[in-house]
């Protein structure tokens, strides 16, 4: 029986976090009851910052149930971050696997049966995999399906359909542990980690309370992340296009030679002007790119820290039984 732990991450959660731990509760009720986790499993609730009453409700919570965890990070560190903190917090104590899940329980619950199922026939990795997108906007639908293919054109290998609903078993805990880079993409990580794994399919609900803490802003930043953090074709494609460039304007050049020497006119001051403009434009968004990637370097080197722990609520061991005597 493996000792499972859930983590679940919470930016300003209020309004759905009372009703996502009594549903997380039942659910491992259930579990444990079916044979399917230990008696020490926990629910680990991250609070990620949050300016409302997230970690009150998480620290009342912990109080009265020994099976409800919290980590508070000192300040608001992103999905990706708080996520990681989470799932090495729960490495720390123990745990033989974990599942990670957001706090609007859009991902189904039911299907972690399966989950464990798969990591008890010796899978390290279990990806939770929608199996449509009829519930998201037609906005957000094309988005993220290019997105993928686009991934897929760079060579970066992420599962399809796939966030961040997964079971991790404690070798690749440990595994993901060793990956110390700042621009966190964990759905490009766990792939490259190995080991067994499979995948569960699952229909995503809608969020039953409150509203998206990824606006448009965020959500491109992390599909941008995304690419930048494991793909240098981009920085190919540049090279590429100044080999073209560079015929191109050689011909350019062939071609005014032979007009001078024909004694054809003047050429116009129109094309000139465009060439300047466009080599000039090419330039900077090549330079862009670049810069980019030097961002990226001149923030992996300094190794900062991803998190910090302010204050973690686990009960120990062995006290789950003693409460439920109570
Ligand atoms: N989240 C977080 N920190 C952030 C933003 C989001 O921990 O800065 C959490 C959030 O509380 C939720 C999960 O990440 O548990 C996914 O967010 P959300 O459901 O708003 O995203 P969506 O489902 O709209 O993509
Ligand atoms: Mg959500």
């Amino acid at each position: 029986m493996p000792k499972v732990y859930f983590v679940i991450p919470c930016y300003n959660e209020e309004e759905v976090l009372e009703e996502t731990m009594k549903r997380l509760r039942n659910k491992l009720d259930q579990l444990m009851a079916d044979g399917k986790a230990t008696p020490d499993s926990r629910m680990l609730f991250v609070d990620d910052g949050s300016k409302d009453r997230t970690w009150a409700i998480i620290e009342e919570k912990s109080q009265q149930d020994t099976l409800i965890g919290g980590v508070k990070l000192s300040r608001n560190r992103g999905h990706q971050n708080a996520l990681l903190s989470g799932l090495m917090t729960a490495q720390q104590h123990g745990c033989d696997c974990v599942i990670s899940l957001d706090a609007d329980l859009q991902d189904d619950i039911e299907v972690i049966d399966e989950f464990i199922d798969k990591y008890m026939e010796g899978c390290e990795v279990v990806y939770g995999v929608r199996n449509s997108r009829k519930k998201d906007t037609f906005f957000k639908r094309t988005t993220a399906q290019g997105y993928y293919k686009f991934m897929k054109m760079l060579g970066v290998d992420i599962v399809y359909n796939h966030a961040d609903y997964r079971l991790l078993g404690s070798k690749a805990l440990e595994a993901l542990s060793e990956y110390r880079e700042v621009n966190l993409f964990l759905r490009g990580i766990v792939p490259l980690i190995g080991y067994r794994s499979d995948y569960v399919y699952y229909e995503r609900q809608e969020r039953f309370a409150g509203e998206s803490k990824y606006p448009l802003k965020k959500m491109i930043r992390f599909a941008i992340d995304g690419i930048t953090s494991f793909s240098v074709k981009p920085l190919k494609l540049i090279s590429n296009l100044g080999i073209i460039m560079c015929v191109l304007s050689l011909i350019g050049f062939i071609y005014a030679l032979v007009s001078y020497f024909m004694g054809v006119a003047q050429s116009g001051w129109a094309s000139t002007i465009c060439s300047i403009w466009f080599i000039g434009g090419l330039q900077m968004l090549c330079i862009g790119i670049v810069g980019s990637y030097v961002g990226k370097i001149y923030s992996e080197v300094k190794q900062r820290p991803r998190y910090r722990i302010e204050k973690e609520l686990i009960a120990p061991e062995n006290t789950h039984k003693d409460a439920a005597a109570e």
